[in-house]
């Protein structure tokens, strides 16, 4: 089901009598259950968009409906939506977590009582029972922010807003976060991921959308868009020195030995080039793999 459409977004902002077009031209769609990276370098227009999803900033042009409905003109609209916006504003430092989660609960439309058990339930799935009643101000930034997604998530919305979901977080709270959002995107809701950390976004995302000077610039399955960007080279790391009779067969065939490390850049030699160092003793043969970090710089610095 299409729980998010943002289409043919524009948003320009008037600074000291000039005008900025912070987002040009920027449609999204997310169904359920599908997580989406939206990535961009610093000042692409990201956080513009992002407003315009959640209702905060009206766009000049085009429309934003979540589940059905257009934020701008539908309060109902909102209550498809969760956000976690720039860490942890979203909470009240001086409540607890349970007092947070019961306030935006009835805040979102809940009963008090509806609000009360369900943020006893994601206190519960969330790990956090333990601290129900400590002040958010004396959680650990990882208890902060699982608290931020629970909080997010208090009025069972079907679209999840995230942006920077892990940064600043140690390993283990990383992990939790990342198994979090897996979890929360296999119920079926659709999650718009924004962050500058790469690596995450590869992990979790079904999908990548680019932005660059306000404009989508890329749009692909995220193993896609990598797949598309891989080398066709292979690297054969040895555990023995390379002789000179087969440094001179590899010279003879242009191919490039560093130390232990024989690259191949024409994978039709490879054999050949496994013929030759047979029987030397090998660590690995791997294929050139792209990260979403090399596709991002490559497509970014385009
Ligand atoms: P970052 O990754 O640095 O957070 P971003 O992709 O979220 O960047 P935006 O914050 O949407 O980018 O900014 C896009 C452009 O619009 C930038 O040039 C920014 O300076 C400008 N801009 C954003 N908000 C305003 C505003 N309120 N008034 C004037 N210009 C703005």
């Amino acid at each position: 089901m299409q729980v998010l459409e943002a289409q043919n977004l524009r948003k320009s902002y008037r600074e000291k009598g000039k005008e900025i077009t912070a987002v040009r031209d920027v449609s999204l769609r997310l169904d359920g259950g599908e997580v989406l990276a939206f990535l961009g370098p610093n000042g692409a227009g990201k956080t513009t968009t992002i407003k315009m999803i959640a209702g905060l900033i009206l766009p000049d042009k085009g429309h934003v409906t979540i589940a059905g409905r257009n934020p701008h003109r539908d309060n109902r609209a909102l209550r498809g939506l969760g956000a976690v916006l720039e860490g942890n504003r979203n909470l009240y430092w001086r409540l607890t977590a349970a007092e947070n989660l019961e306030y935006f609960g009835v805040l979102r439309g809940l009963s008090r009582r509806v609000a009360q058990q369900r943020g006893m339930q994601l206190l519960e799935r969330f790990g956090l029972m333990e601290k129900r009643k400590t002040v958010v101000q004396a959680l650990s930034r990882g208890m902060q922010q699982k608290l931020a997604i629970a909080v997010s998530l208090i009025h069972d919305p079907q679209l999840l807003l995230l942006d920077e979901p892990t940064l600043g977080l140690d390993v283990e709270a990383t992990q939790h976060v990342k198994s979090l959002v897996r979890e929360i995107a296999a119920e079926g809701r659709a999650i718009l991921l924004t962050t500058h950390q790469l690596d995450i976004a590869e992990e979790l995302s079904d999908r990548v959308a680019i932005i660059q000077r306000g404009e989508i610039i890329a749009e692909e399955p995220t193993s896609e868009l990598i797949r598309q960007f891989a080398g066709t080279a292979y690297r054969i790391e040895l555990d023995a020195e390379i002789d000179e009779q087969r440094q001179s067969k590899l010279d003879a065939l242009g191919i490039v030995v560093s130390d232990r490390t024989v690259i191949v850049r024409d994978s039709s030699l490879l054999y050949s080039v496994m013929a030759i160092l047979n029987p030397l003793p090998l660590v690995s043969v791997e294929k050139d793999q792209a990260t979403l970090t090399d596709v991002f710089l490559k497509l970014v610095q385009r």
